[in-house]
């Protein structure tokens, strides 16, 4: 089969499980804020957790174009349960994957590609966001291992990870070349979180605080090289925020189809709004938006299947697709008037939803910045 053949087969397959079983059940689990593991578990069971993974580890063995695919279509359907997912495929898993023993991987990894263990991905500190040299949360080098202390601010899945990749610092004078990731078990003695945080979208990704009081693993633990935390996250860099770009269309296409039916319903002044040219420019540029963004985004993620760096186009595809989406996601609830403001229609959901997409994978000041420098300024 080509591969754009088996990337449609794989989009129809999504496709129907979003909408057959996401997408009816999205209000209500958005209203309970549960994150619905009946639902992880079904994507595990369709090779989705695993599918950046090889076969060996119990994965599937895809590629960045069809997890990118999965995550958009299941953000069409729910962005809480998408970013979650696209959590676990790669930030949460990528380090045990490439630097964890054949024992962790037993352990750890293939419980979670089929769903029986979550894991989390912890940069972020309370005095540490985009600044990551700022990070204090410290690993400290003893006979038989590392034993770590600080805490952690901002974790998905924090409050049931049972396995958290989490960047530490090892030597404070050396910043940025201090820095290294260390697997911690959430069974490990000294490991606690917060309750979890009330958040104004995503309801159902479990956010909170992680503390680490003498928490000790051994030296396998350490994932990658002392010192090289920083090179460890730049090798799936372009993956975040390809990524992230993705969820972006999914939420992008669903505030669009939301829109262009109610248009179509709407009657106001003994026509459908949908015929007033004012109410077509803002379909029009929701369209545009979206053809642009899906042309950056499916670029980069061939580009990645193909090994090659592409890490500035991956951040210009999540400026512009993020952008894009809280653009389509406000122009959507203008088009339902009175009812946009309503919990009735969904439209108020990806309004607060897309928010989260403006933070993960870098903030837009961030990402101008890094776009910018190419051009030596
Ligand atoms: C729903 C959600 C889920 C998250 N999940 C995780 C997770 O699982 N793991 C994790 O580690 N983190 C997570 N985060 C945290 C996220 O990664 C951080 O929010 C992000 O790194 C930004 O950090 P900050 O919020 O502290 O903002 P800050 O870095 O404090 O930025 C505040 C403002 O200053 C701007 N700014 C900062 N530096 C510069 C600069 N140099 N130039 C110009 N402007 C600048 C920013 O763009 C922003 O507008 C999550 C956040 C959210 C909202």
């Amino acid at each position: 089969m080509l591969r754009s053949d088996i990337e449609k087969l794989h989009r129809t397959i999504m496709a129907r499980f979003v909408d057959e079983e996401v997408i009816p059940v999205a209000r209500e689990l958005d209203e309970q804020g549960e994150f619905p593991f009946y639902l992880f578990r079904k994507l595990a069971d369709m090779g989705i957790l695993g599918i950046r993974y090889p076969k060996k580890v119990g994965g599937s063995n895809g590629s960045t174009t069809l997890y990118c695919i999965a995550m958009e279509e299941l953000a069409r359907g729910f962005l809480s349960l998408a970013a979650t997912t696209a959590m676990q495929c790669l930030m949460a898993t990528n380090g045990l994957y490439l630097y964890g023993t054949k024992k962790m991987h037993e352990e750890y990894l293939r419980p979670a590609l089929s769903g029986e263990k979550i894991g989390a991905f912890q940069l972020t500190e309370p005095e540490a966001g985009s600044d990551l040299g700022a990070v204090r949360t410290s690993a400290t080098k003893v006979k038989d291992g590392w034993v770590i202390n600080g805490m952690k601010t901002w974790s998905t899945s924090g409050p049931y990870g049972h396995f958290h990749t989490v960047l530490c610092q090892t030597d404070p004078a050396k910043k940025l070349k201090g820095l290294m990731f260390v697997l911690i078990p959430s069974d490990t003695p000294g490991f606690s979180h917060s309750k979890k945080f009330d958040t104004l979208g995503t309801r159902t990704s479990s956010l909170s605080e992680i503390y680490f009081n003498n928490c000790h693993v051994p030296d396998e633990y350490m994932l990658g090289e002392l010192g090289r935390g920083l090179n460890v996250l730049l090798t799936i860099l372009a993956e975040i925020r390809i990524m992230t770009a993705c969820l972006a269309i999914g939420l992008h296409r669903a505030a669009m189809d939301d829109s262009i039916k109610y248009c179509k319903e709407r009657v106001q002044f003994g026509k459908p709004i949908g015929k007033y040219q004012l109410i077509q420019a803002k379909i029009a540029n929701m369209a545009v938006n979206l053809e642009a963004g899906r042309l950056m985004a499916y670029k980069v993620t061939h580009l990645i299947d193909k090994k090659i760096a592409c890490l500035n186009e991956a951040s210009m595809a999540k400026y512009f697709t993020v952008e894009s989406a809280c653009s389509a996601c406000d122009q959507a609830t203008r088009i339902f008037g009175a009812y946009g403001y309503s919990m009735e229609y969904a439209v108020q959901r990806y309004y607060r939803d897309n928010r989260f997409l403006l933070y993960g994978g870098g903030t837009h000041e961030v990402l101008q910045t890094t776009i910018a420098r190419q051009f030596g300024i």
